[in-house]
This record gives structure tokens, C-alpha cells and sequence, in this order.
């Protein structure tokens, strides 16, 4: 944990005698919320399952996202076809820990039980963003593995510039690795909404980077929320 992150989280809990204040200033942490961030640091454990989880209607596979992001899928993948002629397909959204807990484990024996190399390619059960709901792995036609080359695609191409449009934004972009604790996956898109889609997009950092400054940002208002003193001429 950086200092900053440090001095971010005890402010953050300092301020919690603020109505509202503990969310704004650490919306990573809201399971419902769309901010809530799940890496490495960040892991969910095995109980945690939205129950909101529905269908995606997109064409393509292990469609289950929750209904918001669900709905966007659906908009983005119909403005690429309309846009580029491309459709898109689903490859991967809801993994629930268990599943996870599976690719892991034979990972491990692939490997021969080290966890620092089994680690090295997956995650360990409750490190993944997929067990949100809200992260979607796409591929497209003749591209269904998940590959780096999907990034020269015409879907990959449009995805990466476009995704912002529809709520989603790129989670694990090449040069960020250090910070996410992910290679680069040019597939993998995660809704947020489209308000902090547009906002992250513009800012070009990785979820992580963007909400410290943003809790900073929050915590700044929250801090200087002072009602003008009273003066003189009040009292009088
Ligand atoms: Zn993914």
C-alpha cells in the first residue's frame, strides 16, 4: 500500500461520520456501486455473487453480466455492427469464484504447484473481475481465443476506441501491469458506466491510478465543506 493510499483510507474512514461521505470517498469498496474494484489486493470472497445476474442478449458465449451492463453489451455490440459491418461475441463474462477456483487449481498442477508461476497466468479464485458481473471478455468472428492480435482487429479496434461510448472501459491496457497486476488483455472490458467510462477514457490511466485521485478529489470537497463562520454583524 502506497502512503498515499494509506493517508486516502484513514481520511476515508475519518470522514465517515459524514452522511454519504464514506461511499464518495471510497467507492471502490461499494459492491454495488460501479466503481467496486477487484484485483489482487482487492479479492472477493467465495459468497460474493450478484443475484441480479441475468442474460446478455449479444450473440456468443457465457453471456451472464448484471442488467446494466448487460443492456450496454447489447447497445455496443449492435453500434459496432452498424458502424463497422463487425460483430462482435462474447466470450467470457460472470466467473463465479468456484470456476475460478477450478482454472486455478489446474493451473497449479500444470505447473507443478509452484504459485508464483501458476500466478504469473492466472489469478488467484477472487482476484477476478469477472465475478462482478461486470466484465465481459469479446472476441469476434474467427478471433474466439483470447488472444493479443484481437487488439489489430477491426472489433478490437473499434472496442478499444468506442467502449467508453456504451459504460465500458479498458481494464488491462499495455505499460499497465505494475498497477493492475494483469498482463496486457486487449478482450477484456469492464462496465462502469457511462459517466466514469468517459471520465477514465479521458484520463488514459488504469482503474486503480484514476479512483486514488479521484477519492483524493472527494475527499478534498468533503474536507473543505465548512459553513462560512458566523460574523460580527450576524450576531448583532
Ligand atoms: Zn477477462
Amino acid at each position: 500500500m502506497s502512503s498515499l493510499t494509506k493517508v486516502l483510507s484513514l481520511l476515508a474512514a475519518a470522514s465517515m461520520t459524514v452522511s454519504g461521505a464514506m461511499n464518495a470517498a471510497a467507492p471502490q469498496h461499494d459492491p454495488d456501486g460501479p466503481l467496486f474494484l477487484v484485483n489482487r489486493q482487492n479479492m472477493v470472497s467465495v459468497a460474493y455473487e450478484p443475484d441480479d445476474l441475468e442474460m446478455s442478449d449479444v450473440p456468443g458465449q457465457v453471456r451472464r453480466m448484471r442488467p446494466a451492463a448487460a443492456a450496454a453489451l447489447r447497445e455496443m455490440f449492435q453500434a459496432c455492427r452498424e458502424e463497422t459491418g463487425c460483430q462482435l461475441l462474447s466470450i467470457s463474462g460472470y466467473r463465479s469464484y468456484a470456476k475460478q477456483e477450478g482454472i486455478y487449481r489446474r493451473k497449479l498442477r500444470s505447473v507443478k504447484g509452484s504459485v508464483e508461476k501458476a500466478q504469473e497466468y492466472v489469478a488467484p479464485p477472487g482476484a477476478s473481475e469477472h465475478q462482478t458481473g461486470l466484465a465481459m471478455d469479446i472476441g469476434q468472428k474467427n478471433k474466439i481465443h483470447l488472444e493479443v492480435s484481437f487488439r489489430d482487429t477491426v472489433g478490437g479496434k473499434w472496442c478499444r476506441e468506442n467502449c467508453w461510448r456504451f459504460g465500458f472501459i479498458m481494464r488491462y491496457n499495455e505499460g499497465w501491469e505494475e498497477i493492475t497486476g494483469y498482463s496486457y488483455e486487449p478482450w477484456h472490458f469492464r462496465y462502469v458506466g457511462r459517466e466514469f467510462a468517459k471520465l477514465i477514457h479521458d484520463a488514459d490511466v488504469p482503474l486503480e491510478t484514476w479512483l486514488v485521485d479521484y477519492r483524493a478529489e472527494k475527499l478534498r470537497e468533503i474536507i473543505s465543506y465548512n459553513p462560512a463562520p458566523a460574523t460580527p454583524s450576524d450576531l448583532e
